[in-house]
Parts: structure tokens; sequence; C-alpha cells
């Protein structure tokens, strides 16, 4: 089964993702993590998304392409996986679907992270002073908060008009109910049998 885990930047995917993957048994792939590594490594592609990370805007969508579909052909996956971080542009999305369509695959459903703007901004700042990552300061985030204004919001819009089912849940309050609320909205479909 492929779920998608979407919401803005600082809504909690990475740290949800994680325990949901674990739940349904599918990887948690998540194309920031992908992509700081590769930062981390020094390699070509590292090198290239580096600067338009630090900046809050979005690496080149064939380059995300091309990660995720050879992510996807890995064994792990081979029953599905969560994605967190992707689809993330329109693009993407339909990239996605038709990578997906050859499998006889789809989005089974999506999750969407509900939190404010200022909550975002709070989160993100006290995340850089703890983990100095290069894109969580004042000055990214409004950035990345365009960004997903702009290119990523519309990717919901898609799902919708696709009847893809989405699973709108609130963000807000402590990491275990949040998880809760999550395992609860895709035990509707039968994803998952109980929260941990
Ligand atoms: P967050 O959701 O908190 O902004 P991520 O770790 O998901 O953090 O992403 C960090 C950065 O990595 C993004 O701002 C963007 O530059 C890049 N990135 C991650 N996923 C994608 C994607 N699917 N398409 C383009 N760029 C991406």
């Amino acid at each position: 089964m492929i779920v998608v885990l979407f919401g803005p930047p600082g809504s909690g995917k990475g740290t949800q993702a994680q325990r949901v993957a674990s739940l349904l048994e599918v990887p948690h792939v998540a194309t920031g993590d992908m992509l700081r590594a590769e930062v981390a490594r020094g390699s070509a592609l590292g090198r290239e998304a580096e600067p338009i990370m630090a900046s809050g805007k979005l690496v080149p969508d064939d380059l995300i392409v091309r990660i995720i579909e050879s992510r996807l052909q890995e064994p792990d996956a081979a029953r599905g996986a969560l994605l967190d971080g992707f689809p993330r542009t329109l693009a993407q999305a339909d990239a996605l679907d038709a990578m997906l369509q050859r499998r006889a695959w789809r989005v089974d459903v999506v999750v969407a992270l509900r939190v404010s703007d200022d909550e975002l901004r709070r989160r993100v700042l006290r995340r850089g002073e703890i983990e100095g990552r290069a894109d969580d300061n004042a000055e990214a985030i409004e950035q990345r908060l365009r960004t997903y204004r702009e290119q990523t919001a519309p990717v919901l819009d898609h799902y919708r008009a696709r009847q893809t089912r989405i699973a709108e849940v609130d963000g807000v309050g402590e990491i275990d109910a949040v998880t809760a609320r999550i395992a609860e909205a895709l035990s509707a479909d039968g994803a998952v049998v109980q929260a941990s």
C-alpha cells in the first residue's frame, strides 16, 4: 500500500512517518532525509541540492522523481511505502501516478497533517536551535511556507480530484496523541489494526 504523509514544513511529518511506517510495516521513504544524506556524502547530487534546500525552495522535479523511482524498486518496498515529503508538486504527483500505474498500484490514502503557520514557525525555529538544520531559520521558513502554499498545497487538490481518500489529522498535541489520530484514520482503511 502507498500512503502519502502530507503537510507543511514543521508539521511533524518526519516524526510521525517513522512511527506510522512501522505500524504499516512498510519503509519510511523521506525525500528530505535522502537529500540530506546526499549532502552529507558530498555527492554531485548533494552539491546540487544543498543551496536550494538551504534557501527553502524545491530541488528539480526530475531529480526527485528519479530518486523515488529507484527507491520504490528496492525489495523492502515490495509491499508499498510511506512517502514523506513527496510528492511536493503537481508534476511529482503526476509522475508518481504514472510510476504506480505501471505496477497496477495507486496512492491508497493521503494523511494530511494540519498545523497553523504560527505553530510551524515556532517549531522550526526551535528545531533549528537544537539540530542546526540549514533550512530551519527565520528566513528559510518563510520561503518554505510560501513554497508549500504555492507549489505543494495544490497536490492535495490533485488527490481530491482523483477521489483518493484524504484523512485530515490535527497535527497539534503530544506526539503519541497525533500518532494515535493517524492510526485511527488509517484503521478506517483496514491498514492499521490497532494503535501502538
Ligand atoms: P520540511 O518538510 O520540514 O520542509 P523536508 O526534510 O521534507 O523538510 O525537506 C527539506 C528540503 O528538501 C525542502 O525544502 C526541499 O528543498 C527539499 N525537498 C525534499 N523533498 C522534496 C521534493 N519532493 N521535491 C523537491 N524538493 C524536495
